[in-house]
C-alpha cells in the first residue's frame, strides 16, 4: 500500500513526500485507515517502527485549523519524547497550518502556559506536567477530539499510571482514543478495556523490525575487566556512531569520563541531567560532533537518532524487552548494525532468555588484545596522516612552519621526527589512562526458560554456566558454522567450548598482564561521583 492511497489530503501528502517518506511502515499501514475511519486502535510496535507518522498524520488530518481548542492530546514518557513527537508532528501539519506545543516537566512552566496561549491545535506532554497544567486550568480538554498514549508500557514503568488514568478521564467520552505499546502487560490491556471503544488490536510482529540487519554478538567477560575489553574493542572496530548502555545513572557516569579520558567523543545522558544539558548532547551527537552516546535504557527509550553503527551493551539489561529497544538504535532506516552485549560469567542465563525472546543466537566474540587494539589505532593514525597530506587545507597551514621545520630537519634525522610523529598521535598502550568503573552488582541468577519449572525446582541451581543448559552449549556448536557468513568477524568468531578459543585465552593468560587490566587492589584513577551511592 501507499501513502497516496490512504485517503490522506493532499497537504498531507506534500509533507509526507517533503519529508522522504516513500512507503508506509507496517504499523503506519495497519493504524492510519484504521484511524482515518475513526476506530480505537491499540497498535503493538516496538520503538523505531515509524509510530509517530502512524498516530499523527490521521491526527493532522481530523485538525480543524479555524477551531482555537486544543483537539489532540498524546502522552508521551519522557521530555526528549515529547519533544521529537512535537517536532514530527510540526513537521506534516505545517503546511496545513497546525501549531503544536509540546511540555514536559524540568523546564518553566510559565513559559509553557504562555506557549499554549499563543494557540495550540495538538499538545504533546509528559503526565505529570500535564496534570499540572490541566489543574493550573492552563490546559483545557473539552474540545479534544483524538487522544493519544504513546509508548504507554514505558510510562507504566516510569509509574505514571495514575496519572495517564486521571488524564484520561478529563478527556471528553466522545474522543478517538489510540494507544502504543511495545509489550502488553496486564495494566496497559486493562487502560483498553476501561478507556477505549472497542480497539482494533494492530501488531507488528519484533522480527520484522530488528534484527535481520543488525550482527548481534556477545563476550563472556567479567566485570572488573570489560571496560578495557569495551574500549579495545572500540579501538578495533572504529565504530562510526555508537550508543553505550549502562545500568545505572553512576554507570552512565563513570563510562563517560572514562572513556572521555581514554580519548574518545564521548558523553552520557541519563535522567538527573537537567533538560538543556540532554538535548545538548543529543544535538552534538545527532551533528557528528560525539561518536560515542552513553545511555541509561530510559534515557535512550525510543529517541530517533540515526546512522548509529554499533550497539555496546556494558550491561546485559534485566528485561529482554530492553534489549530489543536497545539494539533497535542502531540497523535503522535499512541500514545494518552491530550490537555486542557484555555478560558476566553469571550473567549467561540473561542471555538466553534474551534469544528465547528474539528468536536469533547472538554470536560468540573474543576479546580483541592490548595488541590488536594498538595495531589498530596505528592504522588509523597512519591513514589519517596519508589523508592530511593530500587535504590542502592543511596543506596551507604548512607555510607557518617553515623555517621552523628546516631547524628540525637539520636536527633530526626524517626517522626520528616521523616516531615523534607517531608518538604523538597513537595513544600509547602502556601509558593509556587507568580506568575503574565502581563495582556494579550482577544481576541475580537466572533459569534460562522452559529448563527451571515443572522440574521440581532441583538439578540447574549449581550449574556454573548460569543455567545455559545443554540444550544451548549443543545449539551453540552449531554456530561454528557460522563464521562463514560474516567475514569482517572472521576468526574473531568463537565459540566457548572451542578448544581454540581455550589455546587464544591460555595465550592472553601468560603474557605480561596489559597494565590497563583494572584490579579491584589497583588504587588508579577511580571514576565516582561525590555524594553517590
Ligand atoms: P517510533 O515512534 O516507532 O519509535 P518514529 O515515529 O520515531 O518511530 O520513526 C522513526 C524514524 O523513521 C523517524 O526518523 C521517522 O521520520 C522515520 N520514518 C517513519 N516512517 C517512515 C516511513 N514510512 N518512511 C521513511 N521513514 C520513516
Ligand atoms: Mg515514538
Amino acid at each position: 500500500m501507499k501513502f497516496t492511497e490512504m485517503n490522506l489530503s493532499n497537504e498531507i501528502l506534500a509533507a509526507v513526500e517533503k519529508a522522504g517518506f516513500e512507503t508506509p511502515s507496517p504499523i503506519q499501514e495497519m493504524t492510519i485507515p484504521l484511524a482515518l475511519e475513526g476506530k480505537d486502535v491499540i497498535g503493538q510496535a516496538q520503538t523505531g517502527t515509524g509510530k509517530t507518522a502512524a498516530f499523527g498524520l490521521p491526527t493532522l488530518e481530523k485538525i480543524n485549523t479555524e477551531n482555537p481548542l486544543v483537539q489532540a492530546l498524546v502522552i508521551a514518557p519522557t521530555r526528549e519524547l515529547a519533544v521529537q513527537s512535537q517536532e514530527e508532528l510540526f513537521r506534516f501539519g505545517r503546511d496545513k497550518g497546525v501549531k503544536v506545543r509540546s511540555v514536559y516537566g524540568g523546564s518553566s512552566i510559565e513559559k509553557q502556559i504562555k506557549a499554549l496561549r499563543s494557540g495550540a491545535h495538538i499538545v504533546v506532554g509528559t503526565p505529570g506536567r500535564l496534570l499540572d497544567l490541566i489543574k493550573r486550568k492552563a490546559l483545557k480538554l473539552d474540545g479534544v477530539e483524538t487522544l493519544i498514549l504513546d509508548e504507554a508500557d514505558e510510562m507504566l514503568n516510569m509509574g505514571f499510571l495514575e496519572d495517564i488514568e486521571s488524564i484520561i478521564s478529563r478527556v471528553p467520552e466522545s474522543r478517538q482514543t489510540l494507544l502504543f505499546s511495545a509489550t502488553m502487560p496486564e495494566p496497559i490491556k486493562q487502560i483498553g478495556v476501561k478507556f477505549m471503544k472497542e480497539p482494533e488490536h494492530v501488531k507488528v510482529k519484533a522480527k520484522e523490525l530488528t534484527t535481520e540487519l543488525i550482527d548481534q554478538y556477545y563476550i563472556r567477560v567479567k566485570e572488573n575487566e570489560k571496560f578495557d575489553t569495551m574500549t579495545r574493542l572500540m579501538d578495533v572496530d572504529q565504530p562510526e556512531l555508537s550508543i553505550v548502555f549502562g545500568r545505572t545513572k553512576r554507570r552512565v557516569d563513570e563510562l563517560t569520563r572514562g572513556l572521555k579520558l581514554r580519548g574518545f567523543r564521548a558523553e552520557g545522558i541519563h535522567g538527573d541531567l537537567d533538560q538543556g544539558k540532554r538535548l545538548r548532547v543529543l544535538r552534538d551527537f545527532k551533528n557528528d560532533n560525539l561518536d560515542i552516546l552513553v545511555a541509561t535504557d530510559v534515557a535512550a527509550r525510543g529517541l530517533d537518532i540515526s546512522g548509529v553503527t554499533h550497539v555496546y551493551n556494558y550491561d546485559i539489561p534485566q528485561d529482554p524487552e530492553s534489549y530489543v529497544h536497545r539494539i533497535g538504535r542502531t540497523g535503522r532506516a535499512g541500514k545494518s548494525g552491530q550490537s555486542i552485549t557484555f555478560v558476566s560469567p553469571n550473567e549467561m542465563g540473561y542471555l538466553a532468555i534474551i534469544e528465547d525472546l528474539t528468536k536469533k543466537r547472538m554470536k560468540g566474540l573474543k576479546p580483541a588484545t592490548a595488541e590488536e587494539a594498538f595495531q589498530a589505532k596505528k592504522k588509523v593514525a597512519l591513514s589519517k596522516i596519508e589523508r592530511d597530506f593530500e587535504d590542502p587545507a592543511i596543506r596551507g597551514n604548512f607555510d607557518k612552519f617553515k623555517g621552523d621545520a628546516v631547524k628540525l630537519a637539520s636536527e633530526f634525522t626524517p626517522e626520528e621526527l616521523a616516531l615523534y610523529i607517531l608518538t604523538l598521535t597513537v595513544q600509547d598502550p602502556d601509558t593509556l589512562p587507568e580506568v575503574e568503573i565502581a563495582r556494579e552488582k550482577p544481576l541475580p541468577f537466572k533459569f534460562a526458560p522452559g529448563q527451571a519449572k515443572g522440574k521440581g525446582g532441583r538439578g540447574n541451581r549449581d550449574r556454573r554456566d548460569g543455567g545455559r543448559g545443554r540444550r544451548n552449549d549443543r545449539d551453540r556448536d552449531g554456530f561454528r558454522g557460522d563464521r562463514r557468513r560474516d567475514n569482517r568477524r572472521g576468526d574473531r568468531d568463537f565459540n566457548r567450548r572451542d578448544d581454540k578459543f581455550k589455546k587464544d585465552n591460555r595465550r592472553q593468560d601468560n603474557k605480561k598482564p596489559h597494565k590497563n587490566t583494572s584490579s579491584e587492589k589497583k588504587t588508579g584513577f577511580v571514576i565516582r561521583n561525590k555524594g553517590e551511592r
